[in-house]
């Protein structure tokens, strides 16, 4: 892709919880394409080539030292994937507060503090690409998942307030929507629910992270520079329509 004023070549780009599932693959995807990626992340190894501030979304003070550090790094953040989330699942009537907190703390507010952070540098730069990674569950629902469900869609009203407010600086933000993703998180489910699953794919298996992550890849190109306040689903057709 050419180097344009909207396609400055390497961008600086932060993943959350890049170290491992979806997140890893997001930020394989970017040093890929020769940008600078960073990640705010609690643990493990991380992928060649990506710069780590240790963080936790769940705290401001944390996130605001971790992209302090990474804009010292590599520069303002001009693409930012908010990855990192959690699930606590259980039936509605045994849910804790706690249950359902702890899922909106990270999932929901998470992705808040780190776009908040990274909107000023973005103002002033004129242009800039969020991504929120919300799920297939939050617009069809899920049995055992009203937390997990209603923090990944607040993501949707979140990308949409997004660009009713930055929209005019250049500033696009979307949502990907995964449906049954081959990571850590799907794999903790019993056998029997993972081919439960499967079945109600009209693609009849899981994704790769990969997939993706090439979904995402193309969201923070310039070829989707017209697209904002999406929400694109990468689900093997499980929740069309919805
Ligand atoms: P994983 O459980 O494999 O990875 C989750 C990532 O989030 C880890 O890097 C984890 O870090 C990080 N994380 C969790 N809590 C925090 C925190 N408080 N601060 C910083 N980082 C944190 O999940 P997936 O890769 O499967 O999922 C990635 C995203 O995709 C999530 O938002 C998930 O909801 C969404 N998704 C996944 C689907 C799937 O089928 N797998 C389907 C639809 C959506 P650590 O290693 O330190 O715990």
């Amino acid at each position: 892709m050419p180097e344009t004023p909207d396609n400055p070549t390497p961008r600086s780009v932060l993943v959350t919880g890049a170290n491992r599932g979806i997140g890893r693959a997001i930020a394989e995807r970017f040093v890929a394409a020769g940008d600078r990626v960073a990640t705010i992340y609690r643990s493990g190894d991380l992928p060649e080539g990506v710069f780590g501030a240790v963080g936790d979304v769940r705290d401001t003070a944390s996130v605001d030292a971790a992209f302090a550090a990474i804009e010292a790094e590599q520069g303002p953040v001009e693409v930012l994937v908010a990855n990192a989330g959690i699930t606590r699942d259980q039936l509605l009537l045994r849910m804790t507060d706690e249950e359902f907190s702890d899922v909106i703390d990270v999932n929901l507010a998470g992705a808040f503090r780190c776009v908040r952070r990274a909107s000023k540098p973005m103002i002033r730069l004129r242009r800039g690409r969020i991504v929120l990674i919300s799920s297939v569950v939050g617009l069809y629902g899920s049995p055992g998942q009203v937390n997990y469900a209603a923090s990944k869609a607040g993501l949707v009203g979140m990308a949409r307030s997004i660009t009713r407010e930055l929209g005019s600086r250049s500033i696009t933000a979307n949502v990907v929507a995964p449906g049954f993703i081959d990571t850590d998180m799907t794999r903790a489910l019993p056998e029997a629910t993972q081919k439960q699953y499967v079945d109600s794919i009209p693609l009849g298996r899981f994704a790769t992270p990969d997939e993706v992550a090439g979904v995402v890849e193309f969201v923070a190109s310039p070829a989707a520079a017209y697209i904002s306040g999406a929400v694109i689903p990468v689900d093997g057709g499980l929740g069309m329509g919805h």
